[in-house]
């Protein structure tokens, strides 16, 4: 029989690439939406929409929940399902709490009444550090700045909370930002690349940004979910911050991205002052010397590697 496994919010950027990971390995994989009609878009662009299930789950419905994870009986389970726009969340933070903390909780205590054995990986985010002065560890001190990461910085407690009172084999993994050919274009670095390709071909359209001095540790999707296998699966069952270690100001990137085009981006940036967020994180870089001593893992990829795969993948969609 083959090794089963749940992916919650398996529609994403990083569920798709997970779901693909673990079906390349042999897994049995049964992902979750929380959509009646789900966006199968990033599943079908990786040509596994029809290798595994994807089943309805309301993650604010615990019966449900617990059902489902009875059922499938997996050895281990991701919770990756989010509403995961930190922009969004200052607009939804009752949607993004629900999504976040109701689910989380929903999920482990499912766990919990249902005596279950095997891993269960929670996706935390960088946005618990606030801005950060040095490389952040999990010592660095919580600064929340957003709905999001209030959210977030919720979860991971409980989810330590089930690991030491209950003794569940819950992890988290705190995830700096990191992007790829299927993230949503809401988010800053798609939305440069989409732009300026269309500059490229000829619109005289402006490409509007908020702060660009903001500074972030960017790595690449695909490699982060070896990551989140890796936290999973291993005996010391503990939390990691995946990241680069390096950091670049979201100026450097624009710069990246129209030099390769053979662009002036100031010619086509506009910035402006209505758009910059009051609670704004200034720089944001993770220290990942304990998840590479621990399990071996880091980051390939150079940051201009990673502009040139975006960039080829939009040019040749
Ligand atoms: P995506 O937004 O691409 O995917 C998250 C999925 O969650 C969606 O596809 C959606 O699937 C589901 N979802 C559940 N509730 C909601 C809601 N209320 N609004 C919108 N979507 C919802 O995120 P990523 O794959 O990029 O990230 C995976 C996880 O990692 C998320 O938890 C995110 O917060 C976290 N993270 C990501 C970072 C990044 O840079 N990418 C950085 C730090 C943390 P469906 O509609 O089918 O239910």
């Amino acid at each position: 029989m083959k090794p089963k496994s749940i992916v919650l919010g398996c529609t994403g950027q990083d569920g798709s690439y997970l779901c693909k990971s673990l079906l390349d390995q042999g897994f049995d994989v049964v992902g979750t939406t929380t959509k009646k009609y789900p966006n199968l878009e990033r599943l079908s662009t990786l040509k596994i929409t029809d290798k595994f299930k994807v089943l309805y789950c309301d993650l604010e419905d615990f019966d449900q929940i617990k059902k489902i994870i009875n059922k499938i009986n997996p050895i281990e389970i991701y919770n990756l399902s989010a509403q995961s726009s930190v922009g969004s969340s200052f607009k939804k933070p009752i949607e993004t709490h629900k999504s976040i903390v109701n689910a989380t909780l929903n999920i482990l205590e499912a766990c919990r009444e249902l005596n279950f054995k095997g891993n269960i990986f929670f996706a935390g985010s960088s946005e618990i550090f606030g801005s950060t002065k040095i490389p952040a560890n999990l010592n660095s001190p919580i600064d929340l700045r957003s709905p999001y990461a209030t959210a977030k910085y919720q979860s991971f407690l409980i989810s330590k909370m089930y690991r030491k009172i209950y003794q569940l084999n819950c992890v988290t993994g705190i995830l700096f930002n990191h992007e790829s050919p299927l993230r949503d274009e809401k988010f800053v670095i798609k939305k440069i690349i989409n732009k300026s390709i269309k500059i490229k071909k000829g619109s005289k359209e402006k490409l509007i940004l908020g702060d660009i001095t903001i500074k972030r540790d960017w790595g690449y999707a695909k490699e982060y979910v070896e990551a989140f296998q890796l936290i999973n699966r291993s005996e010391l069952n503990r939390d990691y911050l995946i990241c680069t270690g390096k950091s670049h100001s979201l100026q450097t990137i624009i710069e990246k991205i129209f030099n390769k085009l053979n662009l002036d981006w100031t010619d086509h940036v506009e910035v402006r002052r209505d758009l910059y967020r009051s609670n704004e994180i200034e720089s944001s870089l993770g220290d990942p010397k304990q998840i590479y001593k621990d399990l071996g893992w880091k980051s390939k990829i150079h940051i201009d590697e990673l502009i040139q795969k975006l960039l080829d993948d939009e040019i040749h969609k």
